[in-house]
């Protein structure tokens, strides 16, 4: 299948082209059909999956081309934003559309220039646009099309009471293509109240860790989990990393940690400013930096490619997060790996994790690095049964492995 089979104009098939796409993605091919149809969709993809061309591209040709804002893009994070814009400038190379991006943490001043000298596509973030509307900096009284863009993770943010205002700005008649990585209950009832008869497109299994990731255990006393980053950065010689950590401070933390031992890092997180998450983000695309460490708020935004590995310095509290993380490594068909660090306390997330993606994780020790203290996660557990550690004795390399004892430290 090509994209002029899709039913594309040639317009939009020479930028794709130039983007260096040859075949459409599974979600693309599901997608466009539908969306240029006019219907109201439901896209259920994970991002890495090709989704944001999957609704650039008909908007694109569907907007009419008469001047003020026809289609608005919504989307929980700047970073978000501003890819969304960069594929849609792409994709519109050939056309005569305009497209920006605004959301919060800049000035104004830009942003409104930008809409005023003319913007047909507006991707945004939901706080921004409301400030920019009530300063009466855009009129949304014109959009035909409207994306909701990860609208499970707008929900988790507590974003969904500045979509409803945002809703209620619109014209009534408009086209809505809705797109979550997870189908919950209460993304299942924004649907019902927003959208009229949608047709439902997905690829693969809701919530299921895109295939070609190879995902890998490793039991870890808390205290060590640094040592054991360092140690796998060398070893292995690890290059375009994504690390996670539970909080903003952990993650400055292990940047420390990793630039003490000579490994180039860079935090990426909520309390940094956007001018410093932009830095740190073309930093590691230049490959100025090797390891980007990141809390699951701000990470869920990067596009960015070739991640070979993502590292799981702390296991996420939310099982869906790990879905999330793992998903930023294997873009678009390429091979991915994801390491995961499990603290003797965070049994509970993994048995959670594990029941989410219906699969045990394979443990992997660190050959010759000096473990302390090992917990070991019993073997025998399937994915949904509580399974046991077994303290190990400490100070074991990868094969040796000797279960001595079967305490449990909580
Ligand atoms: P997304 O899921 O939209 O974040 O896209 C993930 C990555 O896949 C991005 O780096 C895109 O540039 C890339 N991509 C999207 N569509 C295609 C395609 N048809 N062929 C190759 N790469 C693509």
């Amino acid at each position: 299948m090509t994209f002029a089979e899709l039913g594309l104009e040639s317009r939009l098939l020479k930028g794709v082209e130039a983007m260096g796409y040859t075949s459409p993605t599974p979600i693309q091919h599901e997608a466009i059909p539908h969306a240029l149809s006019g219907k109201d969709v439901v896209g259920c993809a994970q991002t890495g999956t090709g989704k944001t061309a999957a609704f650039i591209l008909p908007i694109l040709q569907s907007m009419s081309p008469d001047g003020g804002v026809k289609a608005l893009v919504v989307t929980p994070t700047r970073e978000l934003a501003l890819q969304i814009e960069e594929v849609a400038r792409s994709c519109a190379r050939f056309t005569n559309h305009r497209t920006a991006a605004v959301f919060g943490g800049v000035g104004y001043e830009p942003q409104k220039k930008k809409i005023r000298h003319g913007v047909d596509l507006l991707v945004a973030t939901p706080g921004r646009l409301l400030d920019l509307q009530r300063r009466g900096d855009v009129n949304l009284g014109k959009v035909e099309i409207l994306v909701l863009d990860e609208a499970d993770r707008m929900l988790d943010m507590g974003f969904w009471p500045d979509v409803r205002r945002i809703l209620a700005l619109l014209p009534a008649k408009r086209q809505n293509l809705l797109f979550s990585a997870t189908m919950s209950p209460k993304v299942l009832s924004v649907i019902g109240d927003t959208l009229d008869d949608p047709t439902e497109v997905r690829v693969g299994r809701t919530a299921t860790p895109v295939e070609a990731i190879e995902q890998k255990l490793y039991p870890v006393d808390g205290m060590q989990k640094g040592e054991l980053l360092v140690e796998l950065m060398q070893q292995r010689n690890l290059d375009r990393v994504l690390v996670f950590t539970r909080t903003k401070h952990r993650a400055d933390r292990v940047c420390r940690t990793l630039s003490r031992s000579g490994i180039k890092a860079a935090p990426i997180h909520s309390n940094r400013s956007q001018s410093q998450r932009q830095k740190a983000l073309d930093d590691f695309k230049q490959g100025r930096v090797r390891v980007l460490v990141a809390t699951d708020i701000v990470a869920r935004g990067i596009d960015v490619d070739n991640i070979s590995h993502v590292i799981n310095f702390d296991m996420p509290n939310n099982p869906e997060d790990y879905v999330h993380r793992i998903g930023r490594t294997a873009r678009a068909g390429a091979e991915g790996t994801a390491f995961s660090f499990l603290g003797p306390d965070e049994t509970d997330e993994l048995r959670a994790i594990e029941g989410l993606i219906n699969k045990v994780i394979e443990c992997e020790d660190l050959e010759g690095f000096e473990y302390r203290m090992r917990y070991v996660p019993s073997e025998s557990r399937t994915a949904k049964k509580v399974h046991k550690l077994a303290y190990n004795g400490g100070a074991l390399s990868g094969r040796g492995r000797r279960r001595s004892r079967g305490g449990r430290r909580r």
